[in-house]
């Protein structure tokens, strides 16, 4: 067996072994949605209206998915900011895991399962392969084997994020007198309502937030994202967030904004919530939105870098 912290990723077959598992899962992410997700826009589908314009509108995102699926193509002209998650043991070689995907990167875009999407901010350049300063975006995260069996274990989560959704993304401060937010947790639910009611369906609701409560400005942008890497159907581990998640989700479903605005029961598919400790001086309330292109998925790599299991 491979000691990991000694894996060599250029050597020739274990490099072409985690280019195919990643160009797989890419192409995977791009065109189909998990089962957690279609699961609840199918029933939103079902809960809507016969005859209404948000039925209508779930009509065609159902009849999207299953195109988009049938024909290996992306379920949305945006295929968005790529967002890698690696989960690794001690030692993983991180740079030459991030030389491999840059790769995986560019062929996926040769192959249409990525849009060319992006840009140099200063002269507005589309290099046409998806790679430059930031993107594709990575982030690694070494794990604490609890036993020999996991000491290995390489977890690997792509997230392709449309520019939408991305739009309406928000981080509010607290105290916020407008939307009469103080710092607590009903302050806390007024700024993520404030969010979904802002949006008024832009960024392509129904939605899926992931919530950071606390942080920094940017560990809280972070964590947000995070959230989004929940299985839908999960539940929140603490009870507090969990309640306050079921809230969310059903006050933001009685604005009848509904799906891509035009009114209806499908505001929100989900809300996820996590934390992180905040000064006494700031309380920020971070909000990532993602459109019902939902899009991430991940894999489990075996010894030889193959893909072992689907991880949604
Ligand atoms: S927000 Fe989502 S569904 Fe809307 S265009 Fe962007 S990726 Fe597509």
């Amino acid at each position: 067996m491979n000691e990991i912290n000694v894996i060599n990723l250029n050597s020739i077959g274990l490099k072409e072994n985690i280019f195919n598992s990643l160009l797989e899962l890419l192409r995977r992410t791009s065109t189909e949605l998990t089962k957690d997700v279609t699961d609840i826009l199918y029933k939103a589908y079902d809960d809507e209206v016969e005859g209404s314009e948000a039925k209508y509108a779930m009509k065609i995102i159902k009849d999207n998915l299953e195109l988009a699926k049938s024909k290996s193509a992306p379920i949305c002209q945006d295929t968005g900011t790529v967002l890698i998650y690696v989960n690794h043991p001690v030692g993983f070689p991180q740079r030459e895991f991030m030389n491999i995907a840059k790769e995986v990167v560019i062929r996926a875009t040769e192959l249409g399962y990525l849009r060319q999407n992006s840009v140099n901010s200063i002269n507005q350049k589309n290099a046409g392969n998806n790679i430059g300063l930031g993107h594709p975006s990575f982030h690694f995260e070494e794990h604490e084997h609890v036993n020999e069996n996991e000491k290995n274990k390489i977890e690997i989560r792509i997230m392709l994020k449309g520019g939408g959704c991305e739009n309406v993304g928000m981080q509010h401060s607290l105290p916020n007198i407008t939307i009469k937010a103080n710092r607590d947790l009903d302050g806390v639910k007024r700024a993520i309502i404030d969010v979904v009611a802002q949006a008024q369906g832009k960024g392509c609701s129904p939605g899926v937030l992931g919530v950071c409560i606390g942080g920094d400005r940017s560990s809280g942008q972070l964590e947000s994202k995070h959230q989004l890497l929940r299985k839908l159907d999960d539940h929140n581990e603490d009870p507090i967030l969990d309640k306050l998640e079921k809230e969310v989700v059903a006050i933001a479903n009685k604005l009848e904004i509904g799906p891509m605005g035009f009114g209806g029961k499908t505001t929100l598919l989900s809300c996820k919530i996590g934390h992180l400790n905040r000064l006494p001086a700031s309380f920020f309330v971070t909000v990532a939105y993602m459109c019902w292109v939902h899009r991430r998925q991940g894999i489990e790599l075996d010894k030889d870098l193959k893909i072992k299991s689907w991880l949604y």
